[in-house]
């Protein structure tokens, strides 16, 4: 049984008996960790208020090897986000970027890009409006740190580079397919302001990006559904966004 110390997010919390809770953190250093709260529920119970959803703390608990599950043993409040996790539209969003994370990150692997990607959403929104681009930016960098995401700079028939400003539709598998291949079986049709969102996802910093969406729902929501469908292809189900919880 080791002790471990890791900055961490509060990512969500249940019930598991009448006075503790199952608390599902993000660490910094191990990645996705499950532990066991004792006495969470308890009206004086010594985390207080620091599982709050979303709260950066210091966590530190104890591993037994063999477990996936481990005990907490101290968890303290560096940043909470209480007025965030208390605004529906902002906790439903921010409870399906959690619910994202906890599906694909395997548990205890440390990712520090993902970390540093998923703290840097949280910041990045002023407003309602703000939660699609920031859903889109999380759903688009899940799968391009996966492996997940296709290339769309060049056609998936032919391999040539698509032009900034060429036609291009998807097609299956969600690859792009060129003016010169297009064949008619195609999914949709992918606008160069929806291919430039797209870039700029990869290009801008989750505040930067959440600037440049204004005035581009239509492309953000056009490339938001795309990565859902990749989403639910690579779990095996349909994924419900923060969007249809508001
Ligand atoms: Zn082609």
């Amino acid at each position: 049984m080791s002790l471990k110390e890791s900055e961490a997010l509060v990512i969500k919390s249940y019930n598991l008996s009448e006075a503790d809770r199952i608390v599902v953190f993000f660490t910094r250093e191990f990645g996705v960790v499950r532990g066991v709260a004792k006495g969470a529920k308890r009206l004086k119970s010594r985390f207080g208020s620091t599982l709050e959803p979303f709260s950066t703390v210091n966590l530190s608990y104890f591993q037994k090897d063999d477990r996936e599950l481990v005990s907490i043993q101290q968890v303290e409040l560096t940043r909470s986000r209480f007025g965030t996790a208390s605004d529906p539209a902002f906790l439903a969003a921010f409870s399906y970027i959690g619910d994202l994370l906890t599906d694909f990150a395997p548990p205890h692997d440390a990712d520090e890009t993902l970390y540093r990607m998923i703290t840097a959403c949280l910041a990045a929104p002023e407003n309602e409006r703000d939660l699609s681009a920031v859903q889109l930016y999380f759903e688009l960098w899940l799968l391009r740190l996966s492996g997940y995401l296709p290339d769309w700079l060049r056609c998936g028939s032919c391999g040539r580079t698509i032009g900034d400003n060429e036609a291009a539709t998807i097609v299956s598998g969600f690859q792009l397919q060129c003016g010169t291949c297009r064949k008619s079986y195609a999914i949709g049709e992918i606008s160069t302001e929806d291919r430039e969102v797209f870039r700029n996802v990869q290009a801008l910093s989750p505040q930067d990006f959440v600037e440049y969406s204004h005035g581009r729902n239509d492309s953000v929501a056009m490339i938001s559904s795309v990565m859902k469908r990749i989403i639910a292809g690579v779990l095996g189900r349909e994924v419900a966004s923060g969007d249809s919880l508001r």
